[in-house]
């Protein structure tokens, strides 16, 4: 049986390097990283090697870098923090409607708690407008929250610009750099950014650890509350071979740079033969600029779900991008957000390439797309409904 992973905008699988390294480090590094004795101090010298590297890999200082479970849990750091650190300044946050659910349900949660929140609109290509940004601005305004690349289309947003109009007032910057690290050269100077999210198994590190870059000075509350580490922001005994792992990851994206053309060729060749297969087959945000190694598509005539399954069953990973919470479909509300049909928001499947995915992979992807495409054409056409 085949198996073709094309679903690394889930998640990854591990860097052999990774693996290696995890392997050392939960074998011969399990000293408390606090302890003052040779063990602890001996797993301290990991965490601090790969906050080192972190650090440099987005112009940081390893001071600005906190570790944390992930993604998620970064994402409601910097939004709770920042919200909490300065409320007495204003209590309004400004983000998109496009974010990943983990700024999105923060925001919600805060709206409870008194913070009045602005959801950004996109167009149909998903992009944003900067004007309706400036707009959005008030002087209650305290965090603007937009991601670098979206991680259902690979849609990027323009942080840069962002960044300019807001870095003469008195607001934190933060985004969402989970998609985008890796495959976007991100320099936080550069991006004028005050907090962003990272995570590990996006880039072939582990799952369970990330980070949250804090510009010194920025006025962030504590969530976690307990024992010292993390310079007392965030209480917990660290996972060294995680951390360590993670430092592994961006150390080996320098192969994940040198496979960027590949990948791009591939993603290129599949949109292109699938465009040429039949007609009305519709390539979501392509007009927008978008990372290289996503694909959101969509197929008239099946639905995500079924195609996805129809995929599945022979061997090909792919997926709806839309959150599948006990069993029931919601529609994506990336899709949703940009403005498309019905139609096109339930038919539509996301596949991203990545490091490992070979040209024959894609070959059968759309040997076995065109089956199920040309059979779900000839059912309909001969279905008198
Ligand atoms: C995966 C992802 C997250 C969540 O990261 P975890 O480490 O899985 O918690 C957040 N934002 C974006 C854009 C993502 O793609």
């Amino acid at each position: 049986m085949v198996t073709i992973y094309l679903d690394y905008a889930a998640t990854t699988p591990l860097d052999p390097a990774v693996i290696n390294c995890m392997n050392d480090l939960a074998k011969n590094y399990f000293g408390n990283p606090s302890s003052v004795h040779a063990f602890g101090q001996r797993s301290k010298s990991i965490i601090e090697k790969a906050r080192k590297r972190i650090a440099e890999a987005i112009g940081a200082q390893p001071k600005e870098i906190l570790f944390t479970s992930g993604g998620t849990e970064s994402d409601n750091m910097a939004l709770v923090g920042a919200a909490i650190a300065n409320r007495d300044r204003g209590r309004h946050i400004v983000t998109t409607r496009l974010e990943h659910p983990a700024v999105l349900e923060t925001c919600k949660y805060l709206e409870t708690t008194g913070f009045d929140i602005t959801y950004l609109d996109v167009d149909t290509e998903g992009c944003l407008s900067i004007r309706q940004l400036e707009r959005s601005i008030s002087d209650e305004t305290v965090l603007v929250s937009v991601m670098l690349a979206n991680n259902e289309t690979g849609v990027l947003f323009p942080v840069r610009e962002i960044g300019e109009i807001i870095q003469q007032r008195n607001i934190l910057f933060h985004s969402d750099g989970v998609q985008a690290f890796g495959k976007l050269h991100i320099d936080v100077t550069d991006l004028k950014l005050d907090l962003l999210s990272l995570s590990a198994h996006k880039i072939y590190g582990p799952k369970g650890i990330g980070a949250l870059y804090i510009r010194s000075g920025s006025k962030l509350e504590k969530i976690f509350h307990g024992g010292a580490q993390e310079s007392g922001r965030r209480a917990g005994t660290e996972n060294v071979p995680a951390i360590g792992g993670f430092g592994e990851a961006v150390e080996q994206l320098a192969v994940q740079r040198e496979e960027r053309h590949r990948i791009k060729d591939l993603r290129d060749l599949l949109e292109k033969k699938l465009r040429e297969l039949k007609s009305g087959i519709l390539i979501n945000g392509v007009k927008s600029e978008r990372l290289y190694s996503h694909s959101n598509i969509f197929f008239p005539n099946i639905s995500g779900e079924n195609l996805l399954m129809k995929l599945d069953m022979n061997g090909i990973a792919v997926s709806t991008g839309s959150a599948c919470s006990s069993g029931s479909m919601q529609p994506s509300h990336v899709l949703t957000a940009m403005g498309l049909s019905a139609e096109r928001i339930t038919n539509s499947v996301r596949i991203s390439l990545g490091r490992f995915t070979t040209q024959e992979e894609i070959e059968f992807t759309l040997e076995k797309l065109a089956q199920v495409v040309n059979r779900e054409n000839t059912r309909v056409t001969h279905d008198p409904r």
